[in-house]
């Protein structure tokens, strides 16, 4: 679609004319062309005729009423489908996870959106819609989105360019104006991405999908492992915080007898106690067709338990919306057959 900056110009309007059309859109939740009452009426009326306001419809919301939590099916243009989820913590964050593609082209063995397989890039102002989307939902309820996690469908290291783009609006004061500390950008492990990202000044928290704690079993749970080694991502990593100071968050979903066992935590406890790190232990979400079940609690307990001796950080993650199918790695599960 052509985008409202682009139109803006080509129409030789003011400056301001941005100015209120982001004032009204990132910030005042304007939920159409018509509603951005500081632009002139004629200015609204082309705008209708000629632009699109939404790139991204609505298809389904389903709320989870156990926990605060919904999930949003999201059509673009080209009839493809994704998925966000909104997590309400309660009287604290409110927090979007983005997707950044459709499907995804990594292919962990244990994941949904990695079966779906990879059917596109989402552009920028995708991405960034599915938050303005929340915005607007939540500012019915006074309240509004806190934080940012790409951690819904795709890959974000694979979509650099889109995903930066999406981050600089997502913090440009003039749009969603969120600050930079309140986006997570979670990646499989693509190093050379990352040390890009890193070179170019991200300065945003950074999520790590670990899974297991040697070279072996990575790549045998994750491809991305055979491209970059486990050793290089702790590097890379280990430059990450001698360059920003701050905790890097290792997510380590468990799986019943893969890698929930005594000798994973261990080797865990060994690879981070001397790392700034945090790990999130995620119980592992179903996916049909797969053959992983989740750990038991007596697993994920004694395991919790290990790395504590090392003094390494970690909780054992809810699995808010599990109910709706909403919990991470479940997300286009059910709307694959769709
Ligand atoms: N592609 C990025 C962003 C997706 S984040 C990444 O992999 O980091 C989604 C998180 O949920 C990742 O840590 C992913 O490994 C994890 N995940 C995938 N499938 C899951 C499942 N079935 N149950 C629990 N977590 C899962
Ligand atoms: Fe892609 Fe992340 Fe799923 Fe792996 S875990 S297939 S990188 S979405």
């Amino acid at each position: 679609m052509i985008r409202v900056y682009e139109w803006l110009e080509s129409r030789f309007e003011p400056k301001f004319r941005t100015k209120q059309f982001n004032q009204a859109f990132y910030q005042e939740q304007a939920p159409s062309f018509d509603a951005i009452t500081t632009w002139p009426k004629a200015l609204r009326e082309a705008a209708i005729k000629e632009l699109v306001f939404d790139e991204l419809k609505l298809v389904t919301a389903q709320e989870s009423q156990a926990s605060r939590t919904s999930k949003f099916v999201f059509m673009r243009a080209n009839g493809q489908l994704i998925e966000t989820v909104l997590m309400r913590h309660k009287g604290a964050r409110n927090t979007v996870c983005v997707s950044c593609m459709r499907g995804c082209p990594v292919k962990c063995t244990f994941c949904a959106t990695g079966a779906l397989g990879f059917g596109g890039h989402l552009s920028a102002d995708e991405i960034v819609e599915q938050v303005v989307y929340c915005n607007r939902l939540l500012a019915k309820e006074n309240e509004t989105v806190s934080n940012v996690v790409f951690m819904g469908m795709g890959e974000p290291m694979l979509n650099l360019n889109n995903v930066e783009a999406a981050i600089d609006m997502l913090t440009n004061p003039e749009q969603v104006g969120l600050g930079g500390r309140k986006i997570t950008l979670s990646t499989s492990g693509y190093v050379a991405q990352l040390r890009l990202l890193m070179d170019k000044g991200f300065r945003g928290r950074l999520a790590i999908s670990l899974h297991a704690p040697n070279q072996q079993l990575r790549e045998e749970l994750m491809p991305v492992a055979k491209v970059f080694s486990l050793d290089e991502l702790m590097q890379a990593m280990d430059d990450f915080v001698a360059l920003t100071n701050k905790r890097i968050t290792y997510e380590y979903v468990m799986i019943n007898a893969v890698n929930d066992r005594s000798t994973h935590a261990h080797q865990l406890g060994k690879l981070l106690e001397n790392r700034l790190s945090h790990v999130n232990l995620i119980p592992y979400n179903k996916v049909e067709g797969k053959p992983f079940e989740r750990s038991s609690q007596k697993s994920l307990h004694r395991f919790a338990a290990i790395l504590a001796r090392y003094g390494v950080a970690h909780s054992i993650r809810g699995t808010m919306g599990d109910d709706i199918a909403a919990a991470c790695g479940q997300l286009a599960a059910k709307v694959a057959a769709q």
